[in-house]
């Protein structure tokens, strides 16, 4: 299949089945490759409903060490509804991965659940950034090693005020990761959050 052609993995195109998704969409096409190679930043400049989810998803799931429990990718998305159908989808994607594990961090939902879900090992986080940076001050979240950082959404996240959580989250991650950004649009916030904590990102536009 196409997807096949993008450099997916038997696990991944054996759900991608399972979902009925016949063919990748523009940013799938675009954004796969490239995140499945070596390790790079990426600038995607894509709209809801475009397919970004799987475009950073499908990778993710690729790249992501199931042997290890340590958290390896941290998403972070603008609400909750958001951050719980990432989660949903990112699951489906690593259906037939039995050992990873897909944690749901966000607002207005028990905390002291959430950290027992983290404590028995996430690779993947989706968080919204209030409630990641309250658990991350408590000591419930350690994401000091992870290798991937996925902001989707960028200009949502800045538009509702998580400038300075996004900073002050990015800034307790290591340096030497790969970051990859979506936006639909490219206000001054998100030029100034991907000078500061991007390196040289590769840009695609669908
Ligand atoms: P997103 O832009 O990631 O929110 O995706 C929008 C919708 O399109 C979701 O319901 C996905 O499950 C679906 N979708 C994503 N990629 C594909 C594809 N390649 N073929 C068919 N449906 C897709």
């Amino acid at each position: 299949t196409k997807f096949e052609a993008l450099g997916l993995k038997k696990s991944i195109l054996d759900a991608i089945t399972d979902m009925g998704f016949e063919n990748p969409s523009d940013v799938q096409e675009k954004a796969i490759p490239i995140l499945l190679g070596d390790d790079t930043d990426l600038v995607a400049l894509a709209q809801t409903g475009t397919g970004k989810t799987a475009a950073f998803g499908f990778p993710l799931i690729q790249k992501i060490d199931a042997d290890s429990r340590t958290t390896q990718g941290l998403i972070l998305s603008p609400t909750r509804e958001l951050c719980l159908q990432i989660t949903n989808e990112m699951q489906a994607y690593s259906k037939y991965e039995k050992n990873i594990n897909v944690v749901a961090i966000y607002g207005g939902a028990s905390i002291t659940d959430q950290a027992r879900q983290i404590k028995r090992g996430a690779q993947i986080i989706v968080a919204t950034p209030g409630r990641m940076k309250d658990m991350m001050s408590r000591g419930l979240v350690d994401i000091s090693k992870i290798d991937y950082c996925i902001l989707d959404e960028a200009d949502e996240m800045l538009n509702m005020g998580f400038f300075e959580d996004i900073k002050e989250i990015l800034s307790d991650t290591p340096k030497e990761k790969s970051t990859w950004l979506f936006s639909a649009t490219m206000p001054r916030e998100v030029a100034t959050i991907a000078k500061k904590f991007m390196r040289s990102p590769q840009e695609i536009t669908v």
